[in-house]
């Protein structure tokens, strides 16, 4: 006998999420010294966290022996105000992909189904598989929500539409407009989640939380600290909708989810407008640069609107396991069926010359060149 006949039967196949590649990891595997690896696999913030976060957290670690406010008050009450909203609008996450597991628990159940473009974040299907639920994957002509699909995608069995604006792993966005369209074809009964995690890295940020001001129900909107924020060691994300709909999803959570240290952190990493700005001028830089890189060592990629990009390589498995021999960590696509697309976050500058110089070794045909000039 196998405890496993006694599990849920749907966790039988469930695959792990695959995470980018911790450099620890990849330093013992190696025999490498960490100092020397740099990861650009996983979307983090290349200048870390604020260091007005980091100030309070090293303040708030002495509390350490208390339990923290479970309805984070301060917090909920300073993000409410930044969109407009209440605070019983709020909900806190362990990193906004906790926020998509709340979800699911309130509105799946085996033979339902969940509708998504054929390339995003991979955690939507997972967590659909974790409640024994479907998924409707909408082809996504270049590597774009198509949202007149994806709203014709939806069926009687269908509870949760995911809208992930900018597109992870893609990098492309949706437009207001056609945002704006697709609500109004969305039934009442289906809920929508817009992800935004990459939402602060458009110059000009597109609005979805006016539905939810116009009272519609069934919408939330997710964003994280784990991105441009720098906190992604944290594990604090948010989601924003209708009270009705947070009263739903407060009943899944756990009391204590969002820690004391994530709270405050969070908190002051919120305020801090100026790293965010930096945050948001080094990408664009940086973005820029890889691109033009892309473009003069002749390889496709999809221009991006976040802070990573997604090149078209060859073998894609093959390069990450090259650079990583060379400290460079980057993230292979086979996971979502892009085997000659590889995904990098942007970096320093000095990352990003670093992970040009270590590509321009694997590119076909052989470059005689050192070091590519990107202009
Ligand atoms: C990174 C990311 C998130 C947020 O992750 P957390 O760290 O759990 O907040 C959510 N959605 C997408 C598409 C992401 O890339």
């Amino acid at each position: 006998m196998s405890i496993w006949n006694y599990a849920n039967p749907q966790l039988r196949d469930l695959v792990a999420y695959e995470p980018g590649k911790p450099i620890d990891d990849v330093a013992r595997e190696l025999g490498l010294d960490p100092s020397e690896i740099i990861k650009i696999a996983s979307n983090e913030n290349p200048l870390g966290p604020s260091p007005k976060a980091v100030e309070a957290m090293k303040v708030a670690v002495e509390q350490a022996h208390i339990y923290p406010d479970g309805g984070a008050y301060y917090l909920r009450e300073a993000i409410a105000k930044k969109f407009g909203l209440e605070r019983p609008n709020v909900i806190l996450g362990n990193g906004s992909s906790e926020v998509i597991e709340f979800v699911g628990h309130a509105f799946l159940t085996p033979g339902d189904n969940i509708v998504v473009s054929r390339h995003t974040f991979s955690i939507y299907k997972l967590m659909a598989q974790l409640f024994g639920a479907e998924t409707i994957e909408v082809p996504d002509p270049h590597f774009t929500h198509d949202l007149d699909g994806i709203a014709a995608a939806v069926n009687e069995r269908t509870k949760i539409v995911f809208v992930n604006n900018p597109n992870n792993p893609t990098g492309t966005i949706v437009s207001q407009a056609q945002l704006d369209a697709f609500i109004d074809k969305i039934p009442e009964r289906v809920v929508v989640v817009f992800d935004e995690a990459y939402m602060e890295f458009l110059d000009e940020p597109l609005d979805t939380v006016k539905y939810i001001q116009a009272g519609r129900t069934n919408v939330i909107t997710l964003r994280t600290f784990s991105k441009i924020q720098g906190l992604a060691g944290l594990r604090i994300g948010y989601g924003l909708a209708s009270k009705e709909l947070t009263e739903v999803l407060q009943k899944t959570r756990e009391p204590f989810n969002a820690n004391l240290i994530a709270q405050v952190g969070a908190l002051a990493g919120l305020l801090d407008e100026d790293h965010q700005k930096a945050t948001r001028e080094l990408t664009k830089e940086g973005r820029d640069y890889l691109q033009r890189c892309f473009a003069s060592l002749g390889l496709k990629y999809v221009p991006s609107y976040s802070n990573f990009i997604l090149v078209k390589v060859g073998n894609g498995k093959r390069l990450f396991e090259e650079l990583q021999k060379r400290g460079v960590i980057i993230r292979a696509m086979d996971s979502y069926g892009l085997l000659e697309w590889v995904r990098v976050t942007v970096g320093t500058m000095e990352q990003n010359t670093r992970f040009i110089r270590e590509l321009n070794h694997f590119v076909e045909p052989p470059r005689t060149q050192e070091v590519p000039k990107c202009h």
